[in-house]
């Protein structure tokens, strides 16, 4: 399949991040580095180790109380008026499909997708899903959510947020899911993440976190405004790896959402 390129207009600065991914396998440039025997400590989305107890699981974790720029959020109803620019170039991915105990995900080899945002340069480190969706939209969440997670040379982390709603099956994902069936396998998959896209790019933006623990903030969030769509057994071999992977909604504070329009290229 060729490779396509698409230009999404939006305006935020991007601010700066030094961290592992949206979840916790994501290669950092920057890893901090950890005494050898280290444990991670052990979190969940149920009971004494959930989201509301999250910042007392660990000491590093206590961001994910006293932050105030957290993610997920409740966006509007309707995209903003879009402001800014990203430039994206998308093309085939391969890489492994595993499972991270707290959802399954796909590690890129480094290729399959660049972006250009607030003139930061991003490429494609993994994708993971959260079931049901992590945003909401108007208090409504969706079926599930895809989070491309990108990060810049310096380990500034850009996520790409796609909303999953269940109609037909999307063959772009097929790879992943079949992979998500036996991922003790650690399958190497490819994927076209052009095809993965919306066929509609406008976009919210707003600064945020990390949805899982340390919860690290100056996140950059790109949520697409149109959902795309899964086969309801699509979503459910999603569901039976993880079910109900999802932070809440976080408060929205001082931010401001703001919207980016998109427009599809191509290239050789
Ligand atoms: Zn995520």
């Amino acid at each position: 399949m060729s490779a396509r390129s698409l230009l999404i207009t939006s305006a935020l600065a991007v601010a700066a991040v030094t961290l592992v991914g949206c979840a916790p396998a994501a290669p950092a440039a920057t890893e901090p580095s950890t005494t050898p025997a280290a444990e991670p400590a052990h979190w969940s989305y149920d009971g004494d180790t959930g989201p509301a107890s999250w910042a007392e699981v660990d000491s590093s974790f206590e961001t994910c109380a006293a932050g105030t720029d957290q993610s997920p959020i409740d966006l509007p109803a309707t995209v903003p008026a879009p402001s800014t620019s990203i430039q994206l170039s998308a093309d085939d991915a391969a890489g492994d499909v595993f499972d991270t105990g707290h959802a399954v995900e796909f590690e890129s080899e480094g290729e399959g997708e660049t972006l250009t945002f607030g003139g930061d340069e991003y490429s494609l480190q993994q994708m993971h899903a959260h079931v049901p969706s992590e945003h909401t939209v108007n208090g409504q969440p969706a079926a599930a959510e895809l989070h491309l997670v990108n990060a810049d040379a310096d380990g500034k982390l850009l996520v790409l947020g796609i909303l999953v709603t269940e109609g037909d099956a999307s063959d772009a994902i097929a790879p992943f899911i079949e992979a998500a069936t036996h991922v003790t396998d650690e399958e190497d998959v490819s994927l076209d993440i052009a095809d993965v896209l919306p066929a509609t790019l406008e976009n919210y933006e707003y600064s945020g976190s990390l949805t899982t623990p340390p919860c690290t903030e100056d996140v950059q969030w790109v949520v697409m405004g149109t959902p795309i769509s899964m086969s309801a057994e699509q979503i459910g071999t999603l569901e039976g790896a993880h079910s109900h992977n999802a932070r809440p909604t976080q408060p929205l504070g001082d931010r401001v959402v703001v919207g980016g329009a998109a427009e599809l290229g191509t290239e050789d």
